[in-house]
Formats: C-alpha cells, structure tokens, sequence
C-alpha cells in the first residue's frame, strides 16, 4: 500500500490508474480506523480496481468547544488495518495543503443540514461539504463511500453531487456493532468503563422503538417518549436529539408512514454519540 501526502501525486496517481483502465474507488475517514470504516474499504475493493482511502482530521467541521485538540490518532494502526483490508493507497493530505492561507470558500448545502446534527453543530455540515468536495475534486474517484451511521452526513453528501453535478456515484454501507450493539465509532475510545456500559442506552433505544414500529405504533410522539425514558435512566447520558423523521428530509414526522428514520444524538460523559436506524412498512 501506498502512502501519498501529495495534492498533486494524488492526483496524478488517480489519473494515471483511471487511463490505464482502472474504476476508483475513495474511502473519506478521520482514522483512528475500526471495522465501520474498514467495512467501506472493503466494499470499495470488492467493487473497484483501485481503492484509495484518506485519513484526514478536517479542523473545519469541529467546533469551538468540541474535540478537535484531542480526537484520537493512531496512524500505525491505521495503516495496518488499511493495508490488509485491501487498499492500494493511504491519501494522508495536511491542514495546511488542504486549508492554505487566504483559503475562502465554504459550500454549504440548505434545508437538510439545519436539523438534527446541523442544529446543534452549526458550523459541520459546511466544513464536511467543503473537504468531501475537496477531496473528491482532488482524488476524482467514481465512487465514493460513506457509512450509514452517519446517515444525514450520507444524505448532504448525496445532495451536494447532485446539485454540483458532480461526476461520482455516492455508495453507502450499513452500520457495524460491536457484539452488544454499539454502534463503532471513533469516539468511542474517549468511554471510560462506567461510560461504555451507559453508551448502550443509545442502541436500546432504537431496539425498543423498532421493536414497538413492528408491533404497530405509529405515533412518532410516543417512541420519543419511549426513548426517552430509557436513555434517561442512565445517569452519564445527557441527550442533544432524539428524532423520529422523514429519512432524507431529516423533518420531524407525527406518524411513521411509509418509512421513517430515528435518530439520535447522546452526550455520555461528556462524549457525544450518534445512532440511527430506519423504521416502517418499505423498512430496506
Ligand atoms: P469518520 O472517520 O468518523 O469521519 O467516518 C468515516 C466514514 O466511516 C463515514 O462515512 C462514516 O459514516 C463511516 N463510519 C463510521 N463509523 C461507522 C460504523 N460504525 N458503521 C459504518 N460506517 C461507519
């Protein structure tokens, strides 16, 4: 596997492996790698020639008071667990390629991006929008994945291509668990012991609500209450949302319908957790 922290070479590199008749696949991370991300790169390798996965921590999408200083890196390990999952290039740019000075613009996508984790990180959305299409513009992959654990960032992305026209296909994969149902993330290495046990409170939730859609309610009130109720049981949790909505216009729904999302946003001792899963009659 090859490490490329160039701009240029990676562009170059992408170019030449797309004459010479390769498809090219592009895994966006921040590392700190677990079987999520790895999940992507392998759904990359089975589709593509060529799969080319970044590890870039994008100060942009942080904000003032969250957890840019101290956001876990293992690069070694990454590398590791890359090169065995099958990736033929590790993209690794810098802050100051990608963010030079006299950088200006932003692209921000409207609408979907005001609710749910864009109402209580304003400023997210817009650093993720303005890397991804960095990123792509500079990797021009033919397809890119992205991970449904972070479904509304999976819908932008998707909005984005569309209205820019952009010249990829967006693929997704479904979230990985952990044996008792977390939902892996990279945060979830800051979970002190006491934490990592309340953390389940989050995927108990979605459990009791789906389990209550399939024995029909369909009331989106009375699942948020249900949810409620079991992720206040746990002392450490402290919640930022919990939403029942439409799954690609992210508005609140009054009943199920056909389809709908839930979605949830859950401090745990401080570290901000976030899981979802789709409910309802055309349920994938
Ligand atoms: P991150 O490094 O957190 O920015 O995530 C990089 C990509 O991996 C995103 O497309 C995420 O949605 C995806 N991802 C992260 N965690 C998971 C997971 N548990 N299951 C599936 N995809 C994931």
């Amino acid at each position: 596997m090859r490490t490329i922290r160039n701009l240029h070479e990676m562009r170059a590199y992408s170019r030449q492996a797309r004459r010479a008749g390769s498809t090219l696949g592009f895994v966006p991370t921040m590392g700190a790698l677990h079987e999520g991300h790895l999940s992507l790169v392998r759904q990359s390798v089975a589709r593509c020639n060529v799969t080319v996965a970044s590890i870039f921590i994008n100060p942009a999408q942080f904000g003032e008071n969250e957890d840019l200083a101290v956001y876990p890196v293992d690069l070694e390990n990454d590398r590791d667990l890359l090169k065995r999952a099958g990736a033929d290039v590790l993209f690794l740019p810098t802050a100051a390629d990608i963010y030079p000075p006299g950088f200006k613009t932003h692209v921000t996508v409207s609408d979907v991006t005001a609710r749910l984790c864009g109402k209580s990180r304003p400023m997210f959305f817009r650093g993720v929008i303005t890397v991804v299409l960095k990123l792509l513009n500079i990797v021009e992959p033919d397809t890119a994945f992205f991970g449904e654990k972070d479904r509304q960032q999976l819908e932008v992305v998707k909005t984005m291509v569309r209205d820019l026209n952009l010249d990829v296909a967006i693929a997704s994969g479904p979230i990985v668990r952990e044996a008792d149902g977390l939902a892996m993330s990279s945060r979830n290495r800051y979970l002190s012991e006491a934490d990592r046990v309340s953390a389940l409170c989050l995927s108990r939730a979605l459990s009791a609500a789906s389990q209550r859609v399939r024995a029909g309610e369909v009331t989106a009130e009375n699942l948020r209450r249900e949810m409620l109720g079991i992720i206040q049981k746990e002392g450490r949790a402290e919640v930022d949302y919990i939403s029942v909505c439409d799954p690609r216009s992210f508005e609140e729904k009054e009943t199920i319908g056909d389809e709908a999302l839930i979605a949830l946003a859950v401090k745990i001792g401080g570290t901000r957790l976030i899981d979802n899963c789709i409910v309802g009659g055309k349920k994938k």
